[in-house]
């Protein structure tokens, strides 16, 4: 049974919260999810038929699946992206699955991270956008919130002052992963700059992408493009500044971009003092938010150590909190108390990669060194390497210690008192 031709939504026709458009560009409703999927009809044909399938019908089945799973939403329903989903059902059974048994825990405690481990180094190879990472990270920080109110302080051990405590920090750390998510600060052209260009000529690094060698580059210097503007022509760029805009021009983007801004593949955008893009946010790390990243890392940090010794102490009361990690006497005799130990294990791991992470970002500030520049210069071997590769020092930006830190502490603030900041960085 197939429906009629699918009609896109008519401008005066808005869609309600069960409507959405499909991928095809017709009109479809929640209630349809099942109803009408030509390519699994065309798929089951085949089956039962006995005849081989189409190298492509599976995946446009899987893709058929992922465009219908939707929730209702206002102006129309919204995707549930799949990728969401596995976290919410494999950490509570692999964790409850660990706490069975001593051995059970130390193999799924070293699988648990190759996994996430294989499958980042897989998303990362393909430059794909994955949910995955994020719904991790925050279901983590929920579930064992969750386990430390329903397990932990029921027994007594835990004041109301350290619940306080460890609740406020949870928090925090939301409001900050929140702060963080507000954007990197990307690079975008001003519309007023978009009046003065630069014909620009020569090879450029991707002319596949571009269709030729011959562009007019916008100009991400709003003090250029006011002078370009008074004089009430485009310029021709010169040797030094044509060999500087080849530099830093971005095919993907279209523009030049600003010193020490870089694209990132996976959010397809240049953005401003790079530093790298974070699977566990789903965001880069830029400029306007690398000082909110560091804070939300911190304030987990924090909470996490201050929450993994409050579990500790009461699981293992006789044992003293540094050590009660490694030896935890009888631990495994009740299921609750080896679930909680599980959890302080797993907490204390993520915890860990997360401890090694804001070290290499303090010792990156305190040099003035994004972690795009510290990886172009290990590439080009132009970096001094210090403390087994700890340091990565560029020597390009660098003011010292206090001035770095300065300018770190107030970069983002800059962005935001400015109207395009980003524009004024070209030199
Ligand atoms: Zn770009
Ligand atoms: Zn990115």
């Amino acid at each position: 049974m197939r429906r009629g031709v699918h009609k896109p939504p008519e401008p005066d026709d808005p869609l309600c919260c069960c409507e959405y458009v499909d991928r095809k560009g017709g009109r479809s409703h929640v209630a349809a999810c099942c109803c009408d999927c030509e390519d699994l009809d065309e798929a089951c044909d085949r089956w039962l038929k006995r005849e081989a399938q189409k190298p492509d019908s599976l995946s446009r089945v899987a893709d058929s699946v992922a465009d219908r799973l939707r929730v209702p939403w206002l102006k129309g329903a919204k995707r549930v992206d799949l990728s969401l989903l596995p976290p919410l059902v494999l950490l509570p059974v692999l964790l409850r699955i660990a706490a069975l048994h001593v051995l059970l825990g130390v193999v799924v405690l070293t699988a648990l991270p190759g996994m996430v481990l294989w499958y980042y180094y897989f998303t990362h190879r393909k430059k794909g956008r994955t949910l995955f990472f994020l719904s991790l990270a925050l279901f983590s920080l929920a579930y064992m919130y969750f386990l430390f109110v329903t397990e932990i302080v029921p027994r007594g051990d835990v004041t109301s002052a350290q619940l306080a405590t460890v609740t406020t920090g949870v928090i925090l750390t939301l409001i900050s992963l929140v702060r963080t998510k507000r954007g990197p600060g990307y690079v975008r052209p001003h519309p007023s700059d978009t009046h003065s260009t630069v014909t620009y000529h020569g090879p450029l690094p991707d002319k596949d992408h571009l269709n030729g060698a011959r562009h007019q580059v916008v100009i991400a210097n709003r003090g250029a493009a006011l002078e370009h503007a008074a004089n009430g022509e485009a310029v021709e760029a010169g040797p030094q500044q044509t060999d500087s805009k080849r530099k830093n021009w971005c095919p993907w983007c279209k523009l030049v971009r600003p010193p020490r801004a870089g694209h990132c593949r996976i959010c397809s955008a240049c953005v401003q003092r790079l530093d790298h893009h974070c699977v566990w946010i789903n965001s880069c790390v830029g400029r306007a938010n690398h000082r909110s990243f560091l804070m939300t890392l911190l304030l987990f940090l924090l909470t996490s150590l201050y929450g993994i010794s409050l579990v500790l102490r009461t699981v293992c009361p006789r044992q003293n909190v540094l050590f009660a990690l490694l030896y935890c006497p009888g631990v495994y005799s009740q299921y609750s108390s080896a679930l909680c130990f599980t959890c302080a294990w797993y907490s204390s791991m993520v915890t860990g990669g997360l401890l090694h992470l804001l070290l290499l970002q303090v010792i990156n500030v305190s040099y003035n060194v994004t972690e795009r520049e510290a990886r172009l210069a290990l590439r080009d071997k132009t970096a001094r390497t210090l403390l087994w590769g700890l340091v990565i020092d560029t020597g390009v930006y660098s003011q010292g210690f206090r001035h770095n830190w300065a300018h770190f502490l107030t970069m983002a603030d800059h962005l935001e008192q400015s109207s395009s900041p980003a524009f004024t960085e070209l030199v």
